[in-house]
């Protein structure tokens, strides 16, 4: 994905308006707010180290997802759901526009604009979700994976989605149900399966279902409550006992498709996916 494809996707954020290059910078034809360009990514945001690292494990973390070979073994060791793949049946063809939103450094395809608040290396977009540099009715397909918990305001951003994509558009949706606290750097929300259909009300739902089921829940917990308890009350200990645990019983996932496939697996389940479509335009 070159920076200068991209270039020509955007608008301002704040007005909408036409975003002029000059130099290593987009200045906007309307309210003349400027745009850095840096290592062929887009910076909307002018803030600069917001986020404060809290502790060993959140720092470990963030280390690692910066190396492409480490972050995808590590995920499927470390990841506290079991890392499903089924979102790839809905990915449209290459030439269509699509967002990953809240991407973090992952790639789902070279063709994919990665949008993130943090500067992942792999990141093409850093901007607010609130207010995507995108045009009303401009985005074939939108995906995002574990974003809406950690955001103030999810159906703000499930909006903004909504107005961003043409009509037709789809959207990919994984939120979390019962997981435990995990701020990357906050945790605000969990939802039921009722909870969200509500928040994507404005879309014709294709499907919506488990997509980390009942083992998922327990397993996580698990791995948390021994952590805790091993810990004696010291923060460096439990994130210690979080590693060791977590990696002694990653191998219990792999019962979560099969959990996954009863019929109130939804009642425990640890994430459900969304997919819907925007059927009208706004
Ligand atoms: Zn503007």
């Amino acid at each position: 994905m070159r920076v200068r494809r991209v270039e020509n996707l955007v608008v301002c954020p704040n007005c909408k308006g036409k975003l002029i290059k000059n130099g290593k910078q987009l200045i906007c034809n309307n309210c003349k707010d400027s745009f850095m360009i840096e290592d062929e990514k887009i910076l909307f945001t002018h803030q600069k180290g917001k986020f404060k690292k809290k502790g060993f494990f959140y720092s470990f973390k963030e280390k690692i997802k910066v190396n492409k070979l480490l972050f995808a073994i590590t995920n499927i060791i470390f990841s506290p759901i079991f890392p499903n793949i089924s979102y790839k049946k809905y990915l449209l063809p290459k030439g269509n526009t699509i967002l990953d939103i809240g991407s973090g450094p992952y790639k789902l395809r070279e063709d994919i604009i990665n949008i993130d608040m943090k500067n992942y290396p792999g990141v093409n977009i850093i901007c607010d979700a609130k207010r995507l540099p995108f045009n009303e009715n401009s985005v074939d397909q939108i995906f995002n994976f574990s974003l809406l918990e950690h955001t103030e305001d999810p159906q703000k951003i499930i909006d903004e989605m909504y107005r961003v994509l043409k009509p037709s558009g789809t959207l990919y949706t994984l939120i979390p149900f019962l997981q435990p606290y995990h701020p990357t750097p906050c945790d605000y929300w969990r939802f039921s399966k009722e909870g969200v259909i509500k928040l994507h009300s404005d879309f014709e739902k294709i499907k919506c279902g488990v997509y980390a089921g009942p083992i998922s829940t327990l397993l996580w917990i698990m791995q948390e409550f021994l952590a805790m308890t091993l810990s004696l009350g010291i923060p460096f200990l439990k994130d210690f006992w979080l590693l060791v645990i977590t990696f002694l019983t990653f191998p219990v996932k792999i019962l979560d498709p099969i959990f996954r496939l009863l019929p109130s697996s939804h009642i425990l389940a640890s994430a459900f996916y969304f997919y819907g479509k925007k059927t009208k335009g706004n």
